[in-house]
């Protein structure tokens, strides 16, 4: 099995990074992946001490697929994420929501006991892998940090990005030069306090490049949904942009007449926050599958 060490990663995507592999579209590729402190926070006391930013959200890779052209779409099938035996989260004044009502800053350790997160004595939940970090490298000459959002992915924190899902992404330079990081044992719909139950993990996952593809990309299918990402500086922003998208991919792609494009979005439509706490905000817009298959429109 070809596989990516979490020592290999890259704090900003960019079409200058080395590749840390190459492989042919089809395979299978395993992303070993550190928490999104880097292993920094090893204890809750660790929170007083100075973290090193450059190992701050670091993505694996970045992964070459070799024949992916700028224009071409990357089909990335998560098979599988396993998690650490514990995970770490963190809250701090000034920080995402809940930092606008603090003036400390704290972390807790939160052990994973068979398919729960605990919290404390009381609280103890289900796990929910995510991935929080995924994305290709942006067109050449740009440069984004793994902090950051945006039209190729990145810090999207979209908890639907799990495993059994199936992410489609922009290729914007040769190779596309997939990374990924900042996994989650567990996120509600927001992120609100800036962290989720962030965990070291691995994922695995299938990629395969997609000629003369026209999604709009991030486009993602999990479960019995389809749904548009979309990221800006606004949530109201990125609302919208994820809702456009979804219309335009109705009604140009699936065939759907254009006013009941609209009815059936604001009918049966769920427009969600990922994320309202990186740099850019990230929605999406979610639509039963089943509107696809009706039309008899087959996902590639
Ligand atoms: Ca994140
Ligand atoms: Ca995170």
């Amino acid at each position: 099995m070809l596989k990516i060490s979490a020592k290999t990663s890259v704090r900003y995507m960019t079409a200058d990074n080395e590749p840390a592999l190459f492989c042919k579209p089809g395979d299978t590729v395993v992303f070993e992946t550190v928490d999104c402190f880097g292993g920094q926070i090893e204890c809750e006391a660790d929170v007083n001490k100075e973290l090193d930013d450059g190992r701050m959200n670091l993505a694996t890779g970045p992964l070459f697929v070799e024949g992916a052209e700028a224009g071409d779409v990357l089909k990335v099938e998560i098979k599988r994420i396993t998690i650490a035996d514990h995970g770490v989260i963190y809250e701090g004044a000034g920080e995402g929501v809940t930092g606008k009502a603090l003036t400390d800053e704290a972390a807790k350790i939160i052990p994973i006991v068979g398919d729960e997160f605990v919290l404390n004595d009381l609280l103890k939940f289900k796990i929910d892998p995510m991935i929080g970090v995924i994305g290709t490298a942006p067109k050449k000459g740009e440069s984004i940090s793994t902090s950051t959002p945006d039209y190729h992915g990145g810090n999207m924190d979209c908890n639907r990005i799990r495993e059994g899902a199936t992410l489609y992404l922009p290729v914007n330079v040769p190779g596309a030069l997939l990374a990924m990081g900042d996994l989650h044992a567990r996120m509600g719909n927001g992120e609100v306090c800036v962290c989720g139950i962030e965990i070291a993990g691995e994922v695995e996952a299938k990629v395969t490049v997609l000629k003369d593809c026209k999604y709009k990309t991030p486009f993602l299918i999990d479960g019995n949904d389809m749904m548009t990402i979309y990221s800006a500086e606004t949530v109201d922003e990125a609302a919208d942009g994820a809702t456009l998208l979804m219309r335009e991919f109705l009604i140009d792609e699936v065939g759907i007449d254009m006013h009941d494009a609209g009815f059936l979005l604001s009918a049966v439509g769920n427009l969600e926050i990922c994320q309202c706490v990186d740099p850019k905000r990230t929605c999406r817009m979610e639509v039963p599958l089943e509107v696809a298959t009706k039309y008899g429109y087959k996902f590639r």
